[in-house]
């Protein structure tokens, strides 16, 4: 621990208080996370110190690295690379505007770092604005990557604040355990609409219950017919009928056709019809962009 000197608080996230600090030795600044694990008498689990392990080997410009993991027998400090803020400050900052430009940069890099982890067959689980981080010279990079199977999903932050439910698929709210890529395609789906509605989230519920009516009332309520195997689901449990809604135009004012037509293709209610993040790297709506 000594090697790194703490310099101040940053946040505190889903799995415990981050610091930024600098590296003694290289006198590079560093994001120290350290994790509180919810079982203490049991020290650091095994399953979880080989999981994050693996993470070091993820190296990808839009996945924030993660260069070391000291642990002691009760806690574990993960070392990460520096980044300047996360998308939910950006988005408390720009004042209700952002160029769809820097939408597309964005959702573009978003989609790069998620389809280089699925290629890894590594599932973030839990994609939300706050671990969206960014740099200056707009670099987008993925945070907390594979720390939900090593760690789970709590219910709560450290800081007592509840986990949003805001950005979970329906099949993840009706307590499917099976998870796949498609959980993160559908959280890059409501990010994008909340991009380029310049930080409004798409589905702002308060519970699972709001959260799955508000999901119905743009997409339509999914039955055993359009669905099969809805109904076995562990937390299934029937809703009103509503109709999809066709007028995405309202929904996202600011998109282009195209970029509608991706977000139709992310927010898909049945998980396996959901696009997967390399197809969506080639959907038309990132014809002719050049990546920072
Ligand atoms: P998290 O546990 O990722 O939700 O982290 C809580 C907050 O700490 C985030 O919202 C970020 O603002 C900040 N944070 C997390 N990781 C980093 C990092 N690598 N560099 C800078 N800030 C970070």
């Amino acid at each position: 621990m000594h090697k790194y000197e703490k310099i101040e608080k940053i946040g505190e996230g889903t799995y415990g208080t981050v610091f930024k600090a600098k590296n003694q030795e290289t006198l590079d600044i560093v994001a120290l996370k350290r994790v509180r694990l919810d079982d203490d008498d049991e020290g650091v689990p095994s399953s979880a110190l080989r999981e994050i392990c693996l993470l070091k080997e993820l190296k990808h410009k839009n996945i924030v690295r993660l260069h070391d993991v000291l642990h002691s027998e009760r806690k574990i400090t993960l070392v990460f690379e520096y980044c300047d803020q996360d998308l939910k400050k950006y988005f408390d900052t720009c004042g209700g505007e952002i160029d769809q430009l820097v939408v597309k940069s964005f959702m573009y890099q978003l989609l790069k770092g998620l389809s280089y982890c699925h290629s890894h067959n590594i599932l973030h689980r839990d994609l939300k604005p706050q671990n969206l981080l960014i740099n200056k010279n707009g670099e987008l990079k993925l945070a907390d990557f594979g720390l939900a199977r090593a760690f789970g999903i709590p219910v709560r932050c450290y800081s007592a604040e509840v986990v949003t439910l805001w950005y979970r698929p329906p099949d993840v709210l009706f307590g499917a355990k099976l998870y796949s890529t498609s959980i993160d395609t559908w959280s890059a789906g409501c990010i994008f609409a909340e991009l380029s509605n310049a930080g409004v989230p798409l589905f702002p519920g308060n519970d699972v219950d709001d959260q799955l009516k508000r999901i119905f009332k743009l997409l339509g309520t999914p039955t055993e017919h359009t669905w099969p195997g809805i109904t076995k689901l562990p937390d299934y449990k029937p809703f009103p009928l509503y109709p999809a809604n066709p007028l995405w135009y309202h929904v996202v004012p600011k998109l282009s056709a195209e970029g509608r037509d991706l977000l139709r293709k992310l927010v898909v209610v049945i998980p396996n019809h959901r696009m997967l993040a390399d197809e969506a790297l080639r959907h038309e709506y990132f014809y002719g962009f050049t990546p920072p």
